[in-house]
């Protein structure tokens, strides 16, 4: 089932030439899960806001699951949250154990992690959890460069981000706001 998945944001209502250097075959291809599902490998989306990286992250997990993979969808900083209380409660590891049902983790806002979320290094041992195991799929609007705020220290974002890339998808989306493109279409239009 589809957990948490935006309605309405699909592979048939996004316009791939919006983003030129990511071609429908390439997505088509990662939406079969064949290959980097089976090998927990991980899908990376960084771009500035209104790019389209929620809205392609939402096709690709649920194309997944009419295909049969087992999908969640969460914002980075809930999945933080509720696994900072599974950490108090003592049973960060089963709350990571279950995570594991879940071929795909779609952890949408990555770099939106609060100073304050980051001082426990919850996240850093979902990422260790899941290496060669099971996938993740990460959009996030700052670069590797800016991910120190999102862990404790800058050797545990360097150690985060060697696993994450090890077997990774990478796609730039730097294209122009598709809110604001639109707006203006609409204003200048016919
Ligand atoms: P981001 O997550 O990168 O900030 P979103 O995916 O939320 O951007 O996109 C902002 C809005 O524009 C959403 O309503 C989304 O559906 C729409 N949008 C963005 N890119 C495209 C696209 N290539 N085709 C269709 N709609 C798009
Ligand atoms: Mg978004």
């Amino acid at each position: 089932k589809e957990a948490h998945l935006p309605a309405g944001k699909t592979v048939d209502t996004f316009a791939f030439d919006a983003v030129p250097m990511i071609s429908r075959a390439q997505v088509m291809a990662l939406c079969a899960g064949d290959g980097w599902l089976e090998q927990g490998a991980n899908l990376i989306l960084f771009g500035p806001p209104g790019g389209g990286k929620t809205h392609l992250a939402s096709a690709i997990g649920l194309a997944l699951v009419e295909n049969g993979w087992r999908v969640l969808f969460t914002r980075t900083s809930d999945l933080v949250q509720r696994l900072q209380v599974a950490r108090r409660e003592l049973a960060l590891e089963s709350a990571l154990a279950k995570l594991d049902k879940y071929h795909l983790l779609v952890l949408d806002d990555f770099a939106y992690v609060s100073r304050d979320q980051a001082e426990t290094s919850v996240l850093f041992e979902l990422i260790s959890a899941r290496y060669e195991r099971r996938s993740l799929l990460i959009t996030a609007n700052q670069p590797f460069g800016e991910w120190n705020r999102v862990f404790p220290d800058p050797a545990m974002t360097l150690a985060a981000v060697d696993r994450l890339v090890h077997h990774a998808t990478i796609f730039e989306m730097n294209v122009e706001s598709y809110r604001r493109k639109t707006a203006e279409t609409r204003r200048s239009g016919p």
